[in-house]
């Protein structure tokens, strides 16, 4: 079996609210799956949910067969397998670039300092960052900071790589680098979970379209099938409404 992560029947609620309701997802190695859906759907959640930054409420997530919510579940381990990439890069502004990618790599992986600044170097280089390894983050632009988050995330060799929005909180001319730099990632046989609100990127570069409405995917095939061919009024009715 290709399937990396299976989620089975997930359910979050904050409260009262119940934000995921019976989420049934699988992701196979090298795939591309982007989330599409209005805001409030539970996109976010969905992703914080698959890495444990929020509990899910019932269900299953299986990483590599093995269900990650069962007590006795290494969850320092898992974390490991997954990079993600956040709107607001979370960055550490104390650090400068290089120091960035390393950080994890030093103190979670134990890596010595030698391999982790050629790993680091490597990753920095594949987003058009290693001229740049002495800057602090505040001398960087939006677009450098997040394709810096994303070596930093890469650095870490993970096994999946979680992208929430990474371009919406980015000003439009610096959306295309990384736009440009996530598609190379993804024609090297990354397994990518990509929320996004750029329909042509999710058009161009995914396996498969997830549409997310009110905390059920509500639809979901691919670029075509969603695209060209929706076939629910409420998927139709979202692509009319940014498309
Ligand atoms: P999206 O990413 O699709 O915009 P979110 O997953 O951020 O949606 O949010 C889905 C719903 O969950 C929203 O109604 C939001 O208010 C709620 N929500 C998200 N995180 C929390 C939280 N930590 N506490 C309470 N409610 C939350
Ligand atoms: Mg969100």
């Amino acid at each position: 079996m290709n399937t990396i992560i299976d989620v089975q029947h997930l359910k979050k609620s904050f409260g009262k609210n119940e934000v995921l309701k019976d989420i049934n997802l699988t992701v196979d190695k090298g795939e591309v799956v982007t989330i599409i859906g209005s805001s409030g759907s539970g996109k976010s959640t969905l992703l914080r949910c698959i890495n444990l930054l929020e509990k899910p409420t019932d269900g299953k997530i299986l990483y590599k067969e093995e269900n990650v919510l069962e007590k006795g579940y290494s969850l320092p381990n898992y974390r490991t397998h997954l990079g993600m990439v956040f709107q607001q890069f979370n960055l550490f502004n104390n650090m400068n670039v290089l120091e960035n990618c390393l950080s994890g790599q030093l103190t979670v992986l134990k890596r010595s300092k030698e391999e982790a600044r050629e790993i680091a170097i490597k990753n920095l280089e594949n987003v058009g960052m290693a001229r740049y390894i002495d800057a602090k983050p505040s001398q960087l632009s939006g677009g450098q900071k997040q394709r810096v988050a994303i070596a930093r995330a890469l650095s870490m060799n993970p096994d999946v790589m979680l992208f929430d929005e990474p371009t919406s909180a980015l000003d439009p001319e610096m959306v295309g680098e990384v736009l440009a730099t996530m598609k190379n990632l993804a024609h090297t046989g990354l397994t990518m979970i990509v929320v996004t609100h750029e329909m042509a990127f999710a058009k161009e570069v995914s396996d498969r379209v997830i549409f997310m409405d009110k905390g059920v995917i509500a639809e979901e095939g691919t670029p075509e099938d969603i695209f060209v061919h929706p076939k629910e009024a409420r998927t139709k009715e979202f692509l009319h409404r940014v498309l």
